[in-house]
């Protein structure tokens, strides 16, 4: 049987008729080569954004149903569109949503997770002659409700697609034409990366690095995807992420950057065992994704903790705290959204002393005052004022350059 190919086109590929007519240019020379083809659209340039901010005008607290019910509409109307484009070029194309490609998720809306894909209908439809244009970012509950998988999650769905097809390939098509060793538009000096690790490329995305959806990657390694992230206008070769890549970075890969962050501090709390428990745990009973967590000595030798949140989860948090603020026992709840987050990744941190110094070096050369830091075997990460971000990542980036470049070590043969 031939290859199948998924490829997936973000928003500013499909962003008006002009590049869909060019992406579906590009979808039939890969099915006159003999593939097979399942295309994952994500909704149109800004129009996400767009419908998030329509509910908003009427709400400052939308139902997470009804605004799930809302956001699936941009995909929707993308995957119609190209497969409208794909038959005027004389092409057999259908367009299908999460309903009707069998993407059953879980029930978190706004969040969930795809549990299972039932591929009895894609099959058909590819079996029949069809290129398929699946809706992305979109999953359907068991209640046969719709919901949404995360910001950028259309990744996700074109890579759990081609791990459940068995495909040949996954092409995620962008902006840029690859994974840089961080966001090219803030660090115009970032080097192209030829290929990356799964674990580091994991590493960045769950750091910020919004050029691939940490689930698509973690999916992709978990089912051994294919995956490659190209730009959709130029020819380019772009980067593929796969488990080994044959040589080894030096100590640091690479630099993400978050901007959507919150930070909570809830102040006066007692200093005893259980505490920790009763603030996290109605937290995350709501499901919400806590990161750097601060935990210090505060007036009358209480305590006081720090964490950072999602900016659109911070309001979520703060109403679930101030519910149990007496259980929980603090005096006073402040927040921070000025903040952003500055993430060194590399697996070959562990080894070498030197890295946060240099790091922290460089943030102290360009003036930037560090608010909290928090390490792992792989990772540093730092929390800034969101104004100095671009300055810092370009001081680090610099700081690092050397080892960031093609400076690889190559790996010893066993
Ligand atoms: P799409 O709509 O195609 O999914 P995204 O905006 O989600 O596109 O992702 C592409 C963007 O990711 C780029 O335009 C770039 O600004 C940003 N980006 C962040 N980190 C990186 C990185 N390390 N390498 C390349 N691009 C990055
Ligand atoms: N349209 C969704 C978003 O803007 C999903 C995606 O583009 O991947 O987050
Ligand atoms: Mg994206």
């Amino acid at each position: 049987m031939s290859n199948l190919i998924v490829q997936k086109y973000g928003g500013t590929s499909v962003a008006n008729g002009e590049r869909i007519m060019h992406v579906a240019k590009t979808i039939a020379k890969t099915h006159a080569e003999g593939n097979r083809v399942v295309v994952v659209v994500s909704a149109q340039g800004h129009t996400t954004d767009r419908l998030i901010e329509k509910a908003r005008g009427i709400s400052s607290d939308a139902n997470r149903r009804e605004l799930d019910m809302l956001l699936v509409t941009g995909e929707q109307q993308s995957a119609a569109l190209m497969a409208i484009a794909l038959q005027t070029l004389g092409l057999s194309a259908v367009s299908l949503n999460a309903a009707q490609a069998g993407i059953e998720a879980t029930s978190v809306h706004g969040n969930a997770q795809i549990k299972k894909i039932q591929t009895k209908r894609l099959q058909a439809e590819l079996d029949n002659g069809n290129i398929v244009i699946v809706a992305g970012f979109q999953g359907i509950n068991r209640y046969g409700d719709m919901t949404t998988l995360g910001r950028g999650a259309s990744d996700t769905t074109a890579v759990a697609l081609a791990a459940v097809l068995g495909a040949s390939l996954c092409e995620i098509y962008t902006d840029v034409d690859g994974i840089y060793t961080a966001d090219p538009r803030i660090v115009p000096n970032a080097k192209k990366l030829d290929a990356i690790t799964y674990d580091d490329m994991l590493e960045l995305a769950s750091s910020g690095a919004g050029v691939l959806h940490n689930r698509a990657v973690e999916m992709a390694k978990r089912y051994s995807v294919n995956l490659v992230l190209r730009s959709s206008m130029s020819g380019t070769p772009g980067t593929l992420i796969k488990e080994d890549i044959g040589v080894e970075r030096l100590s640091v890969s690479g630099l993400a950057i978050d901007r959507n962050v919150a930070r909570v501090s809830v102040t006066g709390l007692p200093d005893k065992p259980g505490v920790a428990y009763s603030i996290f745990n109605p937290l995350a009973k709501e499901k919400l994704i806590v990161d750097v967590i601060l935990l210090s000595v505060g007036k009358n030798e209480t305590r006081d903790y720090c964490f950072t949140v999602h900016k659109q989860d911070l309001k979520t948090a703060c109403d679930v705290l101030m519910k149990h603020q007496e259980r929980i026992g603090f005096e006073s709840l402040s927040t921070d959204e000025n903040l952003a987050k500055l993430t060194i990744v590399g697996a070959g941190m562990a080894n070498n002393a030197g890295v946060a110094a240099s790091m922290f070096e460089a943030l102290f050369e360009s003036g930037v005052n560090i608010e909290t830091i928090s390490t792992s075997e792989i990772k540093i990460t730092v929390l800034i004022d969101e104004r100095h971000i671009a300055k810092a990542a370009k001081a680090v980036h610099d700081k690092f350059e050397d080892m960031l470049s093609e400076d690889y070590t190559e790996t010893e043969e066993s």
